[in-house]
């Protein structure tokens, strides 16, 4: 069952901690320990390897998607990536 690359999304304790917790797995990690980590990225689906300022998203994507250099998936274009990598109010 953990053999599959995490798909985190961001969550916050009640403490002001941000965890990244995986969607299809039990697996969470505070902000802080998910910096070099790999995980799936959101857009294209590839692993990548977060880096400590990748934890500000609320649901992160690689270098490449984010500077719109990778192929754009179907049915995933233009705003709806702005609409993946805003925060959860
Ligand atoms: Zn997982
Ligand atoms: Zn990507």
């Amino acid at each position: 069952m953990t053999d599959h690359i995490h798909r985190v999304r961001r969550g916050r304790y009640k403490t002001g901690t941000y965890y990244f917790q995986c969607m299809s797995c039990p697996f969470i990690a505070t902000s802080l320990q998910m910096a070099n980590h790999v995980v799936e990225c959101w857009r294209c689906g590839q692993p990548f390897k977060m880096s400590r300022n990748d934890t500000r998203w609320a649901k992160p994507v690689c270098q490449q998607c984010r500077s719109g250099k990778a192929l754009t998936p179907e049915g995933l274009v233009g705003s709806a990536l702005e609409e993946l990598l805003k925060e959860d109010k």
